[in-house]
């Protein structure tokens, strides 16, 4: 039964030799710019693209403010910071997601604290969020203290998983509620809305990646994107070595970092940006050929965007029924050159993250063991 699966990949993807998971497409203005970028010798640190990014990306987003980075992972760093986490306070998220979003966590001194997510969204679960925090946390001089390790709750980074938005509302409100500083990692969701609303201006930070697996690139990158003039400003200060604005004077106020997006990476990404609403409707189409497919298709369920969104579908997914079939899938379709993988191990079971706090993970556990990427790369000539 998995030859059909794998023959229709093949056609979809005009059987080429190797079909990766997921490839960039460079299909307008991106060699002309970097040529322009190349040609101004503006090629690192300062240069019109990065501006230029920065400014269509508050356009369409929606958000007031964005301030590009090295790449999402930096972002996700700096945006921490921001929001105060420091050495020994706890930062809640979700124990399936790449390993960036607690890597962050920790170059803060910070510890993550999982709560499982949704099946449906794949997302951080509101009321998993809700019930951890209503049995372990109290509300101490504005502060949400955690009572087993008596720490501070700072900050809460929810990940939209492959692109499908979570159920960020809710959780913004849970947030609010508890003084928590919501950071939305939409690094896999750039393009995707959730009830008509993009992903990443939900939270008072939004971080964004572009690295070359994600579904518009700058080779590598990173934005965030925010509301707030102040955080924004503090942003673009610490990505930049916190050096204070003179005409001359090397002075630098706190210990900052490097984390600019080169202007050579920000020419090629204004290019990718004009093309990202190709890139979601080609996905979107490819998406809905592959629910079709699988509705026929017996032991595995593709899996479709929640409801109330509009999913980018970065990455195509199927859930298996048990692992046998997963493990057989996925070693089919590695022997026929198409590319599949499993879904991420879950954070709390690396060595790094194996003594952090968690919920109860049941929606977790279960993902982790069922469900297959499928190749996914926007698909047009
Ligand atoms: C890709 C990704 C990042 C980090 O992005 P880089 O640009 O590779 O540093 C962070 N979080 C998630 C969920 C990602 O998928």
């Amino acid at each position: 039964m998995y030859e059909d699966v794998i023959i229709f990949i093949q056609e979809v993807y005009k059987n080429k030799e190797f079909i990766p998971l997921h490839e960039p497409k460079f299909i307008g203005n991106e060699k002309k710019y970097l040529n322009e970028c190349i040609d101004s010798t503006f090629v690192s640190s300062v240069g019109k693209f990065v501006d230029e990014f920065e400014d269509k990306i508050t356009k369409y987003t929606g958000a007031k403010y964005a301030v590009a980075t090295s790449n999402g992972t930096s972002a996700l760093h700096i945006s921490l910071l921001i929001a105060n986490v420091e050495k020994d306070d706890e930062v809640i998220t979700q124990p399936l997601s790449f390993v960036a979003t607690c890597n962050a966590i920790s170059y803060c001194g910070a510890s993550p604290v999982f709560i499982d997510v949704d099946k449906d969204t794949m997302g951080l679960s509101p009321s998993s969020l809700e019930e951890f925090l209503k049995n372990n946390t109290e509300i101490k001089n504005n502060q949400c203290i955690n009572n087993r390790t008596g720490k501070v709750i700072k900050a809460c980074v929810p990940m939209h998983t492959f692109g499908h938005p979570c159920r960020i509302d809710e959780i913004k409100d849970i947030c609010d509620n508890h003084y928590i500083f919501l950071i939305e990692d939409a690094a896999e969701s750039v393009g995707s809305s959730y009830k008509e609303k993009y992903t990443g201006t939900f939270g008072q930070i939004g971080v964004m990646s572009f690295n070359g697996n994600k579904i518009i690139t700058s080779g590598g990158g990173g934005c965030i994107v925010t509301d707030d003039e102040y955080l924004a400003k503090k942003a673009k200060h610490l990505t930049t070595t916190a050096k204070v604005p003179h005409k001359w004077d090397f002075y630098h106020d706190t210990v900052g970092y490097n984390y600019r997006m080169p202007n050579l990476n920000a020419a090629l990404l204004v290019a990718q940006l004009e093309s990202l609403d190709n890139f979601v409707k080609s996905k979107r189409k490819l998406a809905h050929m592959y629910e079709e497919f699988f509705f026929n298709i017996p032991n595995c369920d593709f899996v479709k965007e929640p409801d109330g969104c509009k999913s980018n579908y970065w990455l195509n997914s199927v859930i298996f029924n048990n692992k046998q079939q997963r493990d057989e899938f996925l070693n089919k379709t590695d022997a026929n050159n198409v590319m599949t993988r499993p879904i991420w191990t879950l954070m709390n079971k690396l060595p790094m993250f194996e003594h952090a706090q968690c919920g109860d993970l049941t929606n977790s556990e279960w993902l982790e063991g069922l469900v297959v990427n499928i190749p996914s790369s926007a698909n047009y000539e």
